[in-house]
């Protein structure tokens, strides 16, 4: 018999970092493809039908492709790749500062734009070194002037303006002012403007006023202000008016859309470019009177098969998608049932035992009725909540 010690010993053979690189780390092909543990696929030719696909919609504007939160749950680097050689993409956009650094290390040559903060006497230097440029919305104009001197060379920078939705971005109101500071210096090169829409459609058309106005009146007054952009997923069915001369779009890319009202409303074709999948970890069948899950969550009052699907809340899926969320196996769907757990997903498949231990359990795809969309709605949760929660540990395999 092997001991618990002599277990853990074997297990750690297998280096951790390797198991989470996936099936193209050396060694542990074999390991995945016969693996229980969940994972995530990831469709490169979806991904480029979705950019061919916006591309057309927004009359060949480039598109700067939002690929923050690790990709959207995709895997930061894994879009990135299959994204850069398309022409139409101009460049990425990422929240946070070590997933710029990160699509630089993996030798993404494309520009990429910070959206989220950054320190300028300590942290902006070590980024447009590397062509990571900021988007400015404070009078940081002397430290610009200091990295520029010390790097010998003018950073490129996009201007952040807010025009209603009150969170980061110089207010409309005082933006000619820093506008005119940036612009004045030989240190900056204002590579573009931008603004965020608040997505209520009554107040979208003033934002865009706001922004045109104040965009017309610098632009009159020499003032160069790169691209103009304020376009995410929500303004490309909503507000062709706002395309101005780039559009930013994250969830459309992924092939998944934003609001129930867009999948129906004809704009655009798109298909969703991840799946979750985990296998079929066991089939058992119940008899009246049993019950499964904590505090008996379920229970039936005739004899049930049910699987077990070694996959949970920990892994991102949503606990609420135990009521009314459907799982497919083998080509039907079974409805998720008692609660979902930290890694344990029960689902009941009837009368018969249809499904089988090892079976290809679906949680999402791009299947009609297995839409990331269907879950979502099922579990009364985002399609935002559903991709950018899945666990930065799952494995990510691209097809
Ligand atoms: C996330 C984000 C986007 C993309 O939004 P989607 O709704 O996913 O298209 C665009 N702009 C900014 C500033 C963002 O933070």
């Amino acid at each position: 018999m092997t001991t618990r010690r002599e277990l853990l010993q074997t297990a750690a053979a297998v280096p951790l970092a390797a198991l989470q690189r996936g099936p193209d780390a050396a060694g542990v092909t074999a390991l995945h493809d016969s693996s229980f543990d969940p994972w995530i696929e990831v469709s490169a030719e979806r991904l480029r039908q979705n950019i061919a696909t916006i591309s057309k919609r927004v009359g060949n504007r480039p598109i700067l492709a939002v690929i923050k939160n690790n990709g959207y749950g995709l895997g930061v680097e894994n879009v990135a790749r299959v994204l850069e050689p398309l022409e139409a993409v101009a460049g990425f956009a990422v929240v946070k500062l070590h997933e710029a650094m990160a699509l630089r290390d993996a030798r993404v040559v494309k520009p990429v734009l910070l959206l989220g903060p950054f320190d300028p006497a300590a942290e902006l230097r070590g980024m447009v070194a590397r062509g990571v440029m900021p988007i400015v919305y404070t009078p940081i104009g002397d430290a610009i002037d200091r990295v520029s001197k010390d790097l010998q060379r003018p950073v490129m920078l996009h201007v952040c303006v807010d025009t209603g939705i009150g969170r980061v971005g110089v207010p409309y109101r005082q933006a000619p002012a820093l506008i005119k500071d940036l612009a004045a210096r030989k240190s900056v090169v204002i590579a573009g403007t931008m603004m965020t829409f608040t997505e209520d459609p009554a107040f979208d058309p003033e934002q865009l006023r706001r922004f045109d106005t104040l965009t017309h009146d610098l632009t009159v007054g020499g003032v160069k202000l790169g691209r103009r952009h304020a376009a995410s997923s929500f303004a490309l069915f909503q507000r062709p008016d706002a395309f101005l001369d780039m559009v930013r779009p994250g969830m459309a890319i992924y092939g998944i859309y934003s609001e129930p009202a867009f999948r129906t409303a004809g704009i655009m074709d798109l298909r969703p470019a991840v799946s979750l999948k985990a296998r079929v970890a066991y089939v058992k069948r119940l008899e009246a009177g049993d019950s499964a899950g904590y505090e008996r969550a379920y229970r039936t009052d005739k004899p049930v098969w049910l699987a077990t699907l070694p996959v949970g809340h920990a892994d991102g899926l949503p606990r609420s998608a135990a009521s009314g969320g459907r799982v497919r196996i083998g080509g039907a769907l079974y409805p998720i049932v008692a609660s979902i757990s930290a890694s344990h997903t029960i689902v009941e498949i009837g009368d018969e035992p249809r499904v089988a231990i090892g079976d290809v359990a679906t949680v999402f795809n791009a299947e009609e009725g297995s839409r990331p969309e269907d879950l979502a709605a099922a579990s009364k949760a985002s399609v935002y909540d559903l991709t950018m929660h899945l666990h930065a540990d799952l494995p990510r395999r691209l097809v």
